[in-house]
C-alpha cells in the first residue's frame, strides 16, 4: 500500500461540501484524551455554539458520534416506542427513510405523500392528524436534499402541536443554509449532519431535544432499543453537570474540526451565512436560466443550498458529470429516484457556497454542453 493522496476537487453536490482549510487545519491538530480536561472545555463551548446555530437553548444539544443518519435513528430510537403512530410525511428520499425508523422500532407509520419536487403540504397533515387522533409524533423533512424542496417547518409544528403531537425535524441540509429556529418554531427534536452547510467534514450529527421530546423519552414503557444512541446513557458523557463518565470514545479530532466549524459560522454571522446562500443561489439561477436549464421546484419553496435542476433534453448524464469531474474537478450531483437521469442536483452549501465556484460551474457547464 502507499499513501492516499485524493484529488483536489470542487464539491457541488449533495454533500459532502467543500471542507474550508481552516477545518482541515483543525483536525490536524494533536489528539488528547477524550475525558482530559481540556477536551471537556471544548466539548462545552461545542454544544454552545450548536446551540447558538441551531438557534435554541435546549440543555440537550449535542453532536452524535455518527453521520446525519445516526442522528436520524437517535431522534427515532429514543422518541418511538412499539406500537406509537407517528405521522411521517414523504416528499423524497430521506422522508422514506424515516418512515423506515418508524417501522423498524416498532411504531406504526401513518403515510403523508407529496410529490417529490413539492413541500409537504400542511392541510393533508392537518387532516392526518384529525384523522387519527391517537398519533404522537409528527415526523417531517425540512429540507429535502433528493429535490431541492424546502417545507414549512413553522407551520408544520404548530399544527402538530394543536393536535397532540411532538415533532421530530430532519435538518440536515437546513441547518447554516437557510432559516431554523428551533426554539421560535417549537421544533421538539431535531438532527442535523456536519457535512452540509456546516462544510466540515462528513461523520458528526448534531441532536437537540426539548423538554417536550425528553418528557416522551422519560416516560417510555420499554427501554430504547439502541444501546449507543440511547439519550439516557450518552447524556452521562455529553451531559452537563454530570461528572463525565465513559460511553464511547469522542472522534476527538473529527469535534475539533466541528468546533472550528461553528466558529466560522459564528465569525460570519448565522443570518449572513443563510443571506449568502441566498444570494449566491440566485446568482447561480440566473446563470442557469440563462443557458437555459430549468428548476424542479416552484420559486418559493426552493432551497438555495440544493439546486434541482432538469438536464437538457438530449444530453447525457453520466457523461457530462463524468466530464465535469475529470476535466474540470468538479463534482454534481445526479438525481434519484424517478428523476435519475432527469435532473442535476447542484449543492451551495458552506464553503462551497462561493462566488467563484459558481463561476466555474457555469463556465463547465457551459463548455461540456456545447
Ligand atoms: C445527507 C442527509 C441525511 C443523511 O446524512 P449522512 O451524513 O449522509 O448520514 C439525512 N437527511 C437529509 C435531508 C440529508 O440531506
Amino acid at each position: 500500500m502507499k499513501s492516499f493522496n485524493p484529488p483536489i476537487r470542487t464539491l457541488m453536490g449533495p454533500g459532502p461540501s467543500d471542507v474550508h482549510h481552516r477545518i482541515l487545519s483543525a483536525m490536524a491538530r494533536p489528539t488528547i484524551g477524550h475525558l482530559d480536561p481540556a477536551f471537556v472545555s471544548m466539548m462545552n463551548e461545542t454544544k454552545e455554539g450548536l446551540k447558538a446555530i441551531f438557534q435554541t437553548e435546549n440543555e440537550l444539544t449535542m453532536p452524535v458520534s455518527a453521520p446525519g443518519s445516526a442522528g436520524m435513528e437517535t431522534c427515532f430510537t429514543n422518541l418511538v416506542e412499539p406500537g406509537d403512530k407517528v405521522v411521517v410525511c414523504i416528499n423524497g428520499v430521506f422522508g422514506m427513510r424515516m418512515k423506515e425508523n418508524i417501522t423498524r422500532f416498532g411504531g406504526e407509520a401513518i403515510v403523508v405523500e407529496d410529490e417529490w419536487g413539492s413541500a409537504v403540504s400542511t392541510d393533508k397533515v392537518e387532516q392526518a392528524l384529525k384523522d387519527n387522533k391517537d398519533a404522537k409524533i409528527l415526523a417531517f423533512v425540512h429540507a429535502e436534499t433528493s429535490t431541492g424542496a424546502r417545507s414549512d417547518a413553522q407551520s408544520l409544528c404548530k399544527i402538530a402541536h394543536d393536535n397532540g403531537c411532538i415533532t421530530i425535524v430532519d435538518a440536515v441540509t437546513s441547518l447554516a443554509g437557510c432559516e431554523l429556529r428551533v426554539d421560535e418554531w417549537e421544533i421538539d427534536a431535531i438532527y442535523s449532519g456536519t457535512q452540509k452547510c456546516l462544510s466540515a467534514m462528513p461523520g458528526i450529527s448534531p441532536v437537540s431535544f426539548n423538554e417536550r421530546a425528553l418528557n416522551k423519552l422519560k416516560n417510555r414503557k420499554t427501554p430504547v432499543t439502541s444501546w449507543f444512541l440511547d439519550l439516557n446513557l450518552v447524556m452521562g458523557y455529553w451531559g452537563d453537570d454530570a461528572q463525565r463518565t465513559y460511553h464511547h470514545t469522542a472522534p476527538v479530532n473529527t469535534l475539533y474540526g466541528l468546533h472550528e466549524a461553528l466558529v466560522m459560522i459564528l465569525e460570519e454571522g448565522l443570518e449572513n451565512s443563510w443571506a449568502r446562500h441566498q444570494k449566491n443561489h440566485e446568482l447561480l439561477r440566473d446563470g442557469l436560466e440563462a443557458m437555459g436549464i430549468s428548476f424542479l421546484v416552484d420559486k418559493e419553496n426552493r432551497l438555495p443550498q440544493l439546486n434541482s435542476v432538469f438536464i437538457p433534453k438530449g444530453v447525457d448524464d453520466v457523461q457530462v458529470r463524468s466530464t465535469l469531474l475529470n476535466d474540470y474537478n468538479l463534482e454534481i450531483g445526479a438525481g434519484l429516484g424517478a428523476y435519475a437521469g432527469k435532473v442535476w442536483r447542484i449543492g451551495l452549501m458552506g464553503h462551497a457556497c462561493r462566488k467563484e465556484n459558481i463561476a466555474l460551474c457555469l463556465s463547465a457547464l457551459k463548455d461540456t454542453l456545447k
